[in-house]
């Protein structure tokens, strides 16, 4: 897959947390939840379904095929995203813009996606300030959890993490 979008939604329900959408979207007889990560009302970010896998939040521009898709949890057209949701948000999608080379101006809400016909993410989530957060160059602390000479043991410490709610990547260097 070669990521050269980033859509941002809300899930337009207050739903109680990413569980409940993944469960929601599996009896919609979907392969995994529809977004690649989801957050939660305490800004905890949830993985969706992988990265590897086509979306299905947009169909939209066909950017099930060329976006990656993340959702705030909650109705953001009649409230406010909480700030811990707001942290995590320009959190990811900074670190999703750098790891994938994805450029500023292609962070779209769903609404500013040519053909779309939605409000969402809601009214107010400002789409503006995300994007200007993320044009602005900034500092990123992350968290190395090992590293490894062969892929297999890397993929399997992901996997580990990643069954514990770690939201986890592989970088080569
Ligand atoms: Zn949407």
């Amino acid at each position: 897959m070669k990521w050269t979008h980033l859509v941002i939604h809300h899930t337009g329900a207050e739903e109680k947390g990413a569980r409940q959408v993944r469960e929601y979207h599996r009896r919609l007889g979907w392969k995994d939840v529809g977004y690649h990560w989801l957050i939660e009302r305490d800004g905890r970010v949830v993985p969706g379904r992988p990265p590897s896998m086509r979306g299905a939040h947009c169909l939209a521009g066909g950017m099930n095929h060329k976006a990656l898709g993340v959702a705030v949890i909650g109705n953001l057209e009649v409230r406010a995203p909480h700030p811990a949701q707001t942290a995590a948000l320009e959190e990811l999608a900074a670190r999703l813009v750098a790891e994938y080379r994805i450029s500023v101006a292609q962070v779209l809400g769903h609404r500013e996606v040519p053909g779309a016909a939605t409000a969402c993410p809601g009214r107010y989530l400002d789409l503006a300030a995300l994007r200007g957060v993320l044009a602005r160059p900034e500092t990123l602390y992350l968290v190395q959890a090992g590293a490894f000479r062969e892929r297999d043991r890397a993929e399997q410490l992901a996997s580990e993490l990643r069954e514990q709610g770690f939201d986890t990547w592989i970088a080569v260097r």
